[in-house]
């Protein structure tokens, strides 16, 4: 008795548990007591509107950003009403326009809305585009759609002339409803949090796609009656999505996912390797039978299952290209890419003319600042120290992550005068501002950097790095936080046999090796927010 009492204030307490079992008590309720056709478009109308009033409430009350997903579902869920209402009202009136084709255009309505929601909640869980995913629910989609038709409704259109035409709408919903699921699955297998609302969600979307189903293979089969057991599965899924709505993480569920693996997992890969054999095992297991009908039908499947296939291979290889030339910390392009882009450069500025300039930016005093506030803290400085450097660069540059705390920028077609002014602005734009580690601790970061350009101060490649190094390394000597361009190297240290690996260079790189042993911790100007 106490528990009892216990679990209704619960449920008081929490509006969506109370929904839910309010309205599933109705709705066995409903099951248990014959109540005719008016009280049955009762409770679809009362379950139905209910349910839309949930959602829009949810959005109210926990302000979901954004809203927009929330009410899509809402709108779609209005037309799905409609469509119920419809099919309850039309269903024994004689004479009237056929109520399936009204109710059926009403379902059809629905999807639109439904499915542009889940995607943008897909699409806000992972942002950017989700080809790959895409690619592989089509043809998930598209090898239980052909399984579908071959062993369920084929075998029942087959049954009498003008089936055809009656089972494409009935038939239809389903698969419709399949690409919201599996909408809906990718949203569940998702490497963000997966908050109870979204379990609520995708018991709406599984109710709908069954009950539908079921649907229509009963009217195609001519067993259908109102009031049957579907009428409970219909309900139940506005209830889950009136319950989700309610639920407080419903905000949650758009949070964007942590960044994962977007690759081809094995349990992906197994489903793929699945799909793509359920055709021809199909074509064989038809053929062992004797059935040929659907034929055409396996072999359409079997091409949109191999293009599709196809598509997803070519996206897997330019995702592997991009990996292969992206740094993983900073998004910038790697060492290795900006070292296959020199040769390529320089020979079109040995064709065209021009200049090309390689800077070289260091971080200064970078390991105090790992060592002071941990490794993750010096990323988060590296990540933040690339986006202002790429915030300097024009469309052509390629800016790389160089080493460690090293970047390299490599500029085609910048006039000499502006090599100074492009290194300054680098510099400045990284010293700008306090770079924010997390919600206690900002620290000012500072970068040196050296420049020089081909043709005019070197004749090749190595001669280009070797020199934009030697400049850095002088910017580093005289102190840090200083641009210095191959031209300022050669005129202070303008002696015989000057070059990398001279006596001068050793000079510097002992000068260079002296101030970092004698640097401090307050090397590092930090601001504490
Ligand atoms: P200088 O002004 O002379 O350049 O001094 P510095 O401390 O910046 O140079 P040093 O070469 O002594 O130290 C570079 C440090 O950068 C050492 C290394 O642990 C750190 N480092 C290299 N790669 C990463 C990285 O990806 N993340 C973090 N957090 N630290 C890195
Ligand atoms: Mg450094
Ligand atoms: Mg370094």
């Amino acid at each position: 008795m106490g528990r009892g009492r216990a679990d209704s204030d619960q449920a008081v307490g929490r509006p969506w548990l109370l929904y839910l079992t309010a309205g599933t008590v109705l709705v066995i309720g409903y099951w248990l007591t014959p109540v005719g056709d008016t009280g049955r478009a009762a409770l679809y109308c009362l379950i139905g509107v209910s349910s839309v009033v949930a959602v829009l409430i949810g959005v109210v009350r926990f302000r979901p950003t954004p809203r927009l997903p929330w009410l899509l579902l809402g709108a779609g869920q209005v037309v799905y009403v409609i469509a119920g209402m419809t099919c309850c009202l039309l269903y024994d009136v004689p004479d009237t326009m056929d109520f399936r084709t009204v109710s059926d255009a009403f379902v059809l309505l629905r999807y639109p809305f439904v499915v542009t929601g889940l995607v943008l909640l897909a699409r806000y869980r992972t942002p950017g585009r989700d080809l790959p995913g895409l690619l592989d629910t089509g043809t998930f989609a598209a090898a239980v759609t052909m399984l579908a038709w071959v062993y369920l409704i084929g075998p029942r259109v087959r049954g009498g002339p003008g089936r055809l035409g009656e089972a494409v709408p009935l038939l239809g919903h389903p698969a419709m409803d399949l690409v919201l699921f599996a909408v809906g699955v990718k949203l569940l297998l998702g490497s963000g949090r997966q908050p109870l609302a979204l379990f609520l969600l995708m018991g709406n979307l599984v109710a709908v796609m069954t009950a539908d189903t079921l649907y229509g293979l009963q009217r195609l089969n001519g067993t259908y009656q109102p009031g049957n057991i579907l009428d409970v599965i219909w309900l139940a899924g506005s209830l889950a999505l009136g319950a989700a709505a309610l639920h407080p993480t419903m905000a949650r569920i758009a949070d964007q996912a942590p960044a994962g693996d977007v690759g081809l997992g094995r349990c992906r890969l197994a489903v793929l390797f699945g799909a793509a054999l359920v055709a021809p095992v199909t074509m064989l297991v038809q053929y062992a039978r004797g059935i040929t009908h659907d034929i055409p039908v396996i072999a359409v499947a079997y091409t949109l299952m191999f293009l599709l296939t196809i598509a997803r291979m070519t996206v897997l290889l330019s995702d592997q290209r991009r990996l292969a030339i992206t740094d993983a910390l900073t998004g910038l392009y790697t060492r290795r890419f900006l070292e296959a882009e020199l040769p390529i450069e320089l020979a079109r500025v040995r064709r065209t003319g021009g200049l090309l300039a390689l800077f070289i930016i260091d971080v200064d005093h970078f390991k105090a600042i790992n060592d002071h506030y941990g490794h993750p803290a010096g990323d988060r400085v590296l990540a933040e120290i690339s986006v202002r450097l790429r915030g300097t660069t024009r469309p052509g540059d390629v800016l790389a992550r160089y080493g460690g705390e090293e970047f390299a920028l490599l500029a085609p077609n910048v006039h000499l005068d502006e090599l100074s002014v492009v290194a300054e602005r680098m510099r400045t734009r990284v010293a700008a501002n306090p770079i924010t580690v997390n919600a206690d601790i900002s620290l000012f970061a500072t970068v040196s950097v050296g420049a020089c350009a081909f043709p005019v101060h070197v004749s090749d490649q190595v001669e280009l790095v070797g020199m934009a190094d030697r400049a850095l390394y002088r910017a580093k000597a005289l102190g840090r936080d200083r641009t210095v361009v191959w031209d300022d190297v050669a005129s202070a240290t303008a002696v015989p046999g000057d070059g990398p690996g001279s006596a001068a260079d050793s000079r510097e790189a002992r000068e260079t090796r002296e101030t970092r042993e004698t640097r401090n911790a307050h090397d590092i100007r930090t601001t504490t927010a």
